[in-house]
């Protein structure tokens, strides 16, 4: 295996030349990444939900490629793009137009290849209509949670995007699969594995595919994370340390009051450490060991805890180290230390743009840092991207319901433990690899 040395000196010797691609052709990890997502999708291409036949077609995108103007050194610079075109794409019918639709979901749309908006699905039509108009969206396909079932009629909607605060996720999942639409449903899945597995049955009933937006799953610098946890290439992972805090404002908000929110820090921001820990190692959890700390007296705490550190141990023997909280100041990174003289992490890893990828390796003496740059991608784009496509070819999402069902189980494992002074609980003993996930994303 080579060190990171060696690694350095191919890449300055090619000229200096660092992207993703050439990264992973000197390592040689092109082969192995290409070898682990060949296995992964050999797991996972027949489609379980047993739907129905694609409706549109991957072989009809367009490509537009100029000759490129840049040294092969510059090959990070994309030139040209190939895409679906307009009328071919899978149209969503966002709902919920709040922080997240309006700052980061809507505006990706932009950077989508198979996927459009169609519709808009929110309690406030004032709102609404503004939105419809930066966006293109006739008014007839503005809807509201009460004849939001009416979206049934409307073939410009094959999907729908679940934004609602957690307690709806449920509902809407619910009646989206009952009027015949795929659905894309935000993290957390729900506020239970009760609530969790009611959605994926009502899904299949329907014969409609429903994926749960775990948007670092589809992330570059996450996912050359997971490829290097998954080849060794620093060793095996033992230890992953993990962070993701945020100091949160507003005590009126839904997300401190737990009939919406079903819990604090844990569902809303611990749940990235779940399941990133879940998603770099493959490998499921069989005990937790948990406690929660809330600061006494601080009125937006009255409802939901601020801070939870747990500990997940895994069958080859990992360990994952994690603290959430909804009272510190914004950090968001894990660092994987392995076996073989290294480690390697992101810092910031969960954030929504500029994440950054390091690793360190010794070698006798010597201890060499790197910090790839990878070139970055809109994480919403991807993921409604990846859904688009699993539409169109009728494969399973690779963040299918049974993923989030997952980490609602891991979650209730983990306020058990909290609830009794840290002891650990066991889950079920699961030694497969990525068994709740179905078709890795296609890479670039
Ligand atoms: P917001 O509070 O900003 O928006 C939620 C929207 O839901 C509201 O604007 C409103 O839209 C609608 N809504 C309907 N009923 C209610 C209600 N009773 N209380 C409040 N809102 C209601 O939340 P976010 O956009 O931040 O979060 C929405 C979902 O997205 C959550 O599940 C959250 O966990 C998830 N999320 C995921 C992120 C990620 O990175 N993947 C990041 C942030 C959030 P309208 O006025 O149109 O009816």
């Amino acid at each position: 295996m080579n060190s990171i040395n060696q690694l350095l000196n191919n890449m300055l010797a090619g000229g200096g030349a660092f992207n993703r691609r050439a990264f992973l052709e000197n390592t040689g990890k092109g082969i192995l990444a290409t070898s682990i997502i060949g296995e992964l999708a050999s797991c996972a291409s027949s489609d379980a939900q047993g739907l129905a036949g694609p409706v549109k077609s991957l072989a009809d995108t367009i490509s537009v490629k100029p000759p490129t103007q840049h040294a092969p050194s510059e090959q990070h610079q994309e030139t040209g793009v190939t895409v679906l075109p307009h009328n071919k794409r899978i149209g969503y019918a966002i709902v919920g137009l709040g922080e997240l639709a309006l700052g980061q979901i809507l505006p990706a749309f932009s950077a989508s290849k198979y996927a459009k908006p169609v519709a808009l699905v929110s309690g406030d039509a004032e709102k609404a209509k503004k939105v419809a108009a930066q966006y293109g969206i006739p008014e007839k396909n503005i809807y509201n949670y009460q004849n939001f079932d009416d979206i049934r009629s409307n073939p410009e909607i094959d999907s729908v995007y679940i934004v609602l605060p957690n307690a709806m996720h449920e509902e809407f999942v619910v009646r989206a699969a009952k009027a015949g639409k795929h659905v894309l449903c935000e993290k957390p899945m729900t506020t239970s594995s009760k609530s969790a597995q009611i959605m994926i049955d009502a899904c299949k009933k329907a014969g409609k595919k429903l994926m749960v937006a775990y948007r670092i799953q589809y992330e570059p610098h996450n996912r050359m994370a997971m490829q290097w946890a998954r080849s060794k290439h620093f060793g095996n992972v033992k230890v992953i340390s993990s962070n993701n805090v945020q100091n949160i404002g507003n005590p009126a908000q839904w997300r401190l009051h737990k009939a919406l929110s079903g819990g604090g820090s844990l569902p809303d921001i611990g749940l990235y450490n779940i399941n990133t820990n879940r998603f770099l190692l493959g490998e499921e959890p069989h005990t937790v060991m948990a406690t929660t700390h809330t600061t006494p007296n601080d009125i937006r705490f009255k409802e939901v805890e601020e801070a939870v550190m747990f500990q997940m141990l895994f069958p080859s023997g990992a360990i994952a180290n994690n603290t959430c909280s909804y009272g510190a100041h914004n950090s968001k990174h894990y660092r994987c230390y392995a076996d073989n003289g290294g480690w390697f992490g992101l810092d910031p890893a969960f954030d929504y743009a500029g994440l950054q990828i390091e690793a360190s390796q010794a070698q006798g003496k010597i201890e060499t840092k790197m910090q790839p740059l990878i070139p970055e991608k809109k994480q919403f784009a991807l993921e409604m991207d990846h859904f688009a496509q699993c539409i169109i070819e009728n494969k399973v999402p690779y963040t299918p319901g049974e993923e989030g069902l997952q980490d609602q189980k891991i979650m209730e494992a983990i306020y058990e433990s909290a609830a009794n002074n840290g002891k650990p609980v066991k889950l079920e003993m699961i030694t497969t690899l990525d068994t709740f996930r179905g078709t890795p994303p296609k890479e670039d």
